[in-house]
């Protein structure tokens, strides 16, 4: 026997989390399944580096993050974009902050408290709607449940005529059914597989372009003379790759370079752009030039290096490895240091998953074009985007745009 539904989403992550918030919202309870034994892992994590909600800049500018996928997510993005998320988390009793750099984080600078009072809200009811909690009204989340794809798994299949989608389960007690009218799919994307997302759904999913690892570190092989840098912080440079250029820190890894510095290049990278480092960034070519033509008699490079310029210590290990032989005048060079990669860090190091299921697979309420009544939301969609609160925001946009639309297929409208 399988057991029925009205409302299912898949995924308990941030953009699963609130088109069940969506769903309950509209009066419609909402079974909730995930594979892992408790939600919202990623968001935990994400928390771990205080947790980045969402960047305070005009809508055009927070569009134009999400590389050539603006338009598809413009819609989600309009009725829940940066200030919405503010009101939404400090609805749920965040106080938050705003840095410098517009990027807003709750004062807590960590998930967890929201996400205990997002998870009373909905057990509990205690939503504007008024629902009771438990299996009569609000949501009901089944843990250690995978999802194993359609019962019906080829492409485009119909289903069982009474309009609800079958969908199979590996769970505790083995394989279950489980059909529902409305099914919001929130898998997450493919980066750190430990926390729950692995991206297995894709091979059920036709449509799934490739992934690939976002807002990652780079890889190289280093020579011994750099073992005493590992770990050690990069500030004050400039990275450059294609067009794009990011001022931010990096980190020197046994693997590579990691850092935040690097992630505004990864979209440029992973087209095979070369990195190029700038140790200078508020001077010119010429001006280091100038101040290095300076030379005391029988003086090194090196010595020049740090009396003229004051380049000591790692930056300095760094001109070394990328730029040995330095020239005579090592001005322009050590604005443009090629730094030879083998490639983007693993994607399960990464902290975001470029690829996805694609937005023509969808229509414009994020519903499946070929299975009417499944919808899909938040990183497991085709789109890609820096850190700054972009993800996180994009996933519960698309989350509550994916579940209210099921609401209004439910109520017929
Ligand atoms: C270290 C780190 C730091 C981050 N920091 C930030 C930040 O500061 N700001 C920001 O905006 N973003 C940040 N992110 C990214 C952000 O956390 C994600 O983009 C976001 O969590 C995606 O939400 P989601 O709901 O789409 O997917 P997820 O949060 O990945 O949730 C998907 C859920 O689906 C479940 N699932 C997967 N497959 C199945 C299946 N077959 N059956 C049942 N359940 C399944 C998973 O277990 C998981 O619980 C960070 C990520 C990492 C790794």
């Amino acid at each position: 026997v399988t057991e029925r539904v009205e409302a299912l989403v898949i995924g308990g992550g941030p953009a699963g989390l609130m088109a069940a918030e969506a769903l309950i919202g509209a009066g419609i309870p909402v079974l909730l399944a995930e594979r892992m034994p408790t939600v919202g892992r990623k968001l935990l994590m994400a928390g771990k580096s205080g947790l980045n909600l969402t960047k305070a800049e005009p809508a055009d500018a927070f569009r134009a993050a999400f590389a050539g996928h603006g338009d598809s997510l413009a819609a989600p993005l309009a009725a829940f974009g940066p200030e919405e998320v503010q009101a939404w988390a400090k609805g749920l009793g965040q106080d938050l902050f705003t840095g410098s750099t517009g990027r807003v984080f709750p004062v807590a600078m960590k998930a967890s408290p929201l996400l205990r009072a997002w998870l009373a809200r909905l057990t509990d009811g205690g939503l504007d709607g008024g629902l009771d909690g438990g299996p009569d009204g609000g949501l009901v989340i089944r843990t250690r449940w995978r999802w194993t794809g359609f019962e019906d798994e080829s492409w485009g299949g119909v289903d069982n005529g009474e309009g609800h989608r079958i969908h199979k389960f590996e769970t505790p007690d083995g394989p279950r059914r489980l059909g529902a009218r409305v099914t919001v799919l929130a898998f997450g994307g493919a980066s750190w597989s430990r926390l729950g997302s692995d991206g297995a759904w894709a091979a059920h999913l036709p449509g799934t372009a490739p992934f690939a690892p976002s807002n990652c570190g780079v890889t190289l092989e280093w020579s011994d003379r750099m073992a005493d840098h590992m770990g050690a912080p990069v500030k004050a440079i400039a990275l450059q790759a294609g067009d794009a250029v990011s001022r931010g820190e990096i980190v020197i890894a046994r693997t590579g370079l990691e850092g935040g510095g690097l992630y505004p290049l990864i979209p440029a990278l992973r087209q095979g752009a070369a990195l190029r480092l700038d140790l200078f960034p508020d001077l010119t070519a010429e001006a280091l030039s100038a101040r290095l033509a300076r030379r005391r008699r029988g003086e090194s490079l090196v010595n020049r290096l740090r009396r003229s310029l004051g380049l000591e210590g790692t930056r300095r290990a760094l001109a070394m490895e990328f730029g040995r032989p330095l020239p005579d005048d090592p001005g322009p060079l050590l604005k443009a240091l090629p730094v030879p990669l083998t490639g983007l860090a693993p994607l399960d190091a990464a902290i975001s998953t470029a690829g996805g299921l694609r937005f023509d697979r969808l229509d414009a309420d994020l519903m499946l074009r070929d299975r009417p009544g499944v919808f899909a939301a938040g990183e497991m969609l085709d789109w890609d985007a820096p850190t700054g609160g972009y993800l996180l925001t994009a996933s519960l946009a698309t989350g509550r745009h994916a579940g209210r639309a099921a609401a209004r297929r439910l109520s017929g409208g």
